[in-house]
């Protein structure tokens, strides 16, 4: 009877193995927040950046996650100024169920106007700003031809 073992190469390789560090947690974390003037734990995701427990929100459908917020610099006359101002935000108490899901917040320019995008229509604006950037960049090609 002959009794299987492990070859030697498995076992050299199994024994070279480093520990490595685990990716970030995508689960929230508790944080303290003031609910009508309470202070009290709640779950808030890693990309909200709100000081929760220096806020004090009447209700608990008030209480909202946001996070930092990134621009596009554009240059005009003189000057730049921010455009696509575009943040994660979410709403987790909200009196409507469909109200709830985290949402990508976009400012076309800082005018106060903004669209709420879910995850499909934030990755297709993406998409179309992909698109946009190739566009600027063939433009300036044919001016480097000019
Ligand atoms: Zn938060």
């Amino acid at each position: 009877m002959t009794v299987p073992t492990m070859p030697a190469e498995a076992s050299a390789s199994a024994a070279a193995v480093t520990p490595t560090t685990p990716p970030p947690s995508a689960s929230p974390r508790l944080v303290a927040a003031v609910v009508c003037g309470q202070r009290i734990a709640l779950p808030c995701p890693q990309w909200c950046v709100i000081d929760h427990a220096s806020e004090n929100v009447i209700n608990l459908d008030d209480f909202s996650h946001d996070g930092a917020p990134i621009s596009l610099r554009v240059p005009v006359t003189g000057a730049a100024e921010r455009v696509l101002i575009a943040r994660l935000s979410q709403w987790p108490f909200a009196s409507d169920e469909a109200g709830r899901a985290a949402y990508l917040r976009l400012e076309g320019t800082d005018d106060g106007e903004v669209a709420n995008l879910p995850t499909s229509a934030a990755l297709a604006f993406a998409d179309q700003l992909v698109a946009h950037a190739e566009g600027i960049r063939a433009l300036a090609g044919v001016l480097a031809d000019a």
